[in-house]
């Protein structure tokens, strides 16, 4: 007579695969058409006009002694300015 240890369910006992995605605090929530409907529209901090272009361009000037290159190197960066004065805030100076 043979006796056969165990029910042969230790296959179902696996522990659950770990979770495949890390912490999401970096990923924003969607904005929502109520939330940009709730908004205040941006103004110029300098004669609070809503109005604003694109068209102004700040520009990073990288040393040759830092890339090895035979001369600067310049990175244009556009800019968005009160189409009013001129002024930049600081909400749209580039983030680098
Ligand atoms: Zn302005």
């Amino acid at each position: 007579m043979e006796i056969v240890k165990g029910s042969g369910d230790e296959s179902k006992n696996t522990p659950a695969p770990p979770a495949a995605q890390p912490a999401t605090a970096a990923q924003p929530a969607p904005i929502s058409a109520q939330a940009v409907k709730d908004a205040p529209w941006v103004e110029c901090e300098k004669c609070q006009s809503q109005v604003f272009t694109q068209e102004r361009i700040k520009i990073k000037q990288i040393s040759k002694f830092l890339t090895g290159a035979p001369q600067d190197s310049i990175i244009p960066m556009p800019v968005i300015a009160c189409a009013e004065c001129g002024h930049v805030n600081k909400l749209f100076e580039p983030k680098i």
